[in-house]
């Protein structure tokens, strides 16, 4: 079995580690970006805890942005010594592309916040 950790980075269910979350999971195929199964399919986790439970992974999406452009920021400082106004056109253009796996993520890591492993 999986750590929690891998498996919320995995996009799967935090209870039993193995279902996935997401209908699929490459976030770059649209016509299926965002779709959940209610319940795990392995498990039967429900995944729709409430009614509008996936509001808050909004505050997920918000960590990981401050994250990525942290890590942009110091990466920059280090190794590339970019101008500023290129490192920000960068960033902001990159996480625009990133943006579709930000946002499965942040909805993994909220569940996984609320759900406990089974041992
Ligand atoms: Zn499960």
């Amino acid at each position: 079995m999986k750590s929690k950790l891998l498996a919320m980075l995995g996009m799967k269910c935090p209870r039993c580690t193995k279902g996935n979350l997401f209908l699929s999971r490459n976030p770059y195929r649209f016509k299926l970006l965002g779709k959940m199964h209610p319940k795990c399919p392995n498990c039967g986790q429900d995944f729709v805890i409430e009614p509008g439970f996936y509001f808050g992974a909004a505050y997920v999406s918000y960590g990981l942005g401050i994250a990525f452009f942290g890590a942009g920021f110091i990466l920059n400082w280090l190794f590339f010594h970019l101008d500023l106004n290129i490192l920000a056109l960068t960033m902001v253009g990159l996480f625009i592309l990133l943006s579709p796996l930000v946002f499965m993520l942040s909805r993994s890591f909220w569940i996984g916040f609320f759900v406990k492993k089974d041992v």
